[in-house]
């Protein structure tokens, strides 16, 4: 058995028949003496790592503190905000007259809003079971409680009955992820003021909603309720929206697109205060650059989404002596291990960006790592994607970054309205863009808007993971008709200076 001294078994006699079993299968899947690897946090960092781990032949433990597996990405995350994505959008399709056109004509539509939220919940579920399944198909042990590091090798559960569970191990993994960053001053009730979970969720579609964000989650989730029929106002303290990383040239077409869509900007602004009154919130902004120019907007919806902030509340770091830096994440050396060497962390709580696949590739080259295998990663080589309609993918430099460093790079570009499978398909807005070395034609980075993009980008990622020029690309057979046809035709366009289908 594996060394927890739970203060909550005891002798089967005493227990209900559901008891003893749950108590049997935990003496099932629990490893016996001390465990090779506690992993704190299930989500996409987490469970990926354990089940590595065990598939490496480590003793694995995975604490988790919430009800069901999987963290934000499958719970409040990703995952449900992908399924309202993806039917909203029909629901748009069909509601703006776009199947009519394609000769679909749906007579008396209605939006279902329960149902909607019914098949989210119901990917949600299937997916947070998935783990439970993953976990006991590889032989990780699951306890539900909330990890605390009570020595370099020892991690304490404090389960929801007010009991603990001590497991004694040999490493930890720190994967507690991220929370959503308050705004100073606006209380969020996630029913009126709502942060991106609150979103997920809301059981009627707001007349008019305001977003303060215009960062990846504030567009997908402003999107969702646009198409739905909200009017959507977006406040973005920069002057251009989709985050950190956006090639400008994008983030400019994406912003038209979105206007077209129905979707309100207004960028350099800042918000300052929001009150509730009469069933109405007023949101008090002003211009960034003229603090003069003031507006109140009002919605009966507001939704804070200025991003999302590491978590570690009560892991026991000050404890043991790990300090956190400026922005509140753990500092790890270049094999994710903490200043303490048999301590790891990796995920959101880390630095980096906050993606579930960045994650999940921490956790496995880290318990790689923990085997003695090398570890390493290039962040220049992980993707980012906004699945909106249509979707915006990009992996490596923008151009303002080149410019910025003094790169002498070519531009290869290509739009969809010159792909075939896009006209076809009647969704031509959007073009890829190709960076490339000027000297060595090495592919420096790649922007997608359009049809597909968060797909296409992967092999953009592939291609520049294995350090391909933009000729590799551009020779390598392409099915057709596919809209992955205008990526080899813009790296076509930068190799040479030419695709064939367009110029
Ligand atoms: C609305 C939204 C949409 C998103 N969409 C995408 C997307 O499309 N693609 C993408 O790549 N990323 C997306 N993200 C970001 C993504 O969800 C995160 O980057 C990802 O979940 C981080 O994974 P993680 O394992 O580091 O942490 P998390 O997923 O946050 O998981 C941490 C887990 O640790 C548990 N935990 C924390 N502390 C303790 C403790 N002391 N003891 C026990 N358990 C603990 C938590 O309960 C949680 O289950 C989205 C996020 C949001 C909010």
């Amino acid at each position: 058995m594996l060394s927890r001294l739970s203060s909550t078994l005891k002798p089967a006699a005493c227990l209900q028949r559901g008891q003893i079993v749950s108590v049997l299968q935990q003496k099932f899947y629990a490893t016996s003496g001390e465990a090779d690897l506690v992993v704190i946090g299930s989500g996409p960092g987490g469970y990926v790592a354990a089940i590595k781990a065990a598939q490496l032949g480590m003793k694995t433990v995975c604490v988790e503190k919430d009800e069901t597996c999987g963290g934000t990405c499958l719970n409040v995350g990703c995952i449900p905000s992908k399924a309202l994505l993806n039917n909203s959008h029909y629901y748009h399709m069909a509601h703006s007259g776009d199947l009519t056109s394609r000769g679909i004509v749906v007579k008396d539509l209605s939006l279902d809003l329960d149902a909607l939220m019914t098949q989210k919940k119901n990917a949600v579920k299937a997916l947070t079971g998935g783990i439970v399944h993953l976990f006991k198909s590889n032989k990780v042990d699951l306890v539900k409680g909330h990890g605390k590091i009570t020595s370099p090798n020892e991690v304490t559960a404090l389960k929801s009955d007010g009991s603990t569970e001590v497991i004694k191990t040999k490493n930890i993994l720190i994967a507690t992820g991220s929370e959503v960053t308050p705004f100073p001053g606006i209380e969020v009730d996630e029913e009126t003021i709502v942060s991106s979970t609150g979103a997920l969720s809301l059981s009627a579609v707001p007349k008019k909603m305001v977003v303060i964000g215009g960062g990846v989650i504030g567009l997908e989730l402003g999107s969702v309720w646009s198409r739905l029929g909200a009017e959507v106002n977006v406040v973005e303290f920069l002057n251009s929206i989709g985050g950190v990383g956006i090639d400008q040239e994008v983030a400019k077409t994406f912003q038209k697109i979105l206007a077209k869509q129905g979707m309100k900007f207004k960028l350099g602004t800042k918000v300052m205060s929001a009150e509730k009154s009469g069933g109405i919130i007023k949101v008090n902004v002003e211009n960034v650059k003229d603090p003069s120019k003031k507006e109140v907007l009002e919605a009966d919806v507001l939704l804070v989404c200025i991003g999302r902030r590491p978590y570690t509340k009560n892991l026991g770091l000050e404890e043991i002596g790990i300090e956190k830096d400026e922005k509140g994440r753990i500092p790890v050396n270049s094999r994710f291990q903490t200043v303490i060497p048999n301590i790891f962390a990796i995920g959101d709580c880390i630095h980096g960006p906050m993606l579930a696949h960045k994650a999940e590739d921490e956790g496995i080259i880290c318990v790689e790592g923990i085997q003695g295998g090398p570890v390493h990663i290039d962040y220049n080589c992980v993707p980012s994607v906004i699945y909106t309609h249509p979707e915006v993918g990009w992996v490596g430099r923008a151009e303002e970054d080149l410019k910025n460093d003094n790169i002498e790079y070519k531009v290869g570009k290509f739009p969809f309205a010159a792909n075939s499978r896009a006209k076809t398909n009647n969704e031509t807005d959007g073009f890829v863009k190709v960076l490339a070395d000027k000297l060595t034609d090495k592919i420096l980075g790649v922007h997608i808007i359009g049809p597909g993009a968060g797909e296409i980008i992967n092999e953009a990622v592939l291609a520049m993971e294995y350090g391909a020029a933009a000729e590799d690309v551009a020779r390598t057979c392409h099915a057709h008709p596919t809209c992955s046809e205008a990526l080899r035709e813009a790296h076509t366009a930068a190799y040479i200076g030419k695709a064939i289908n367009f110029g």
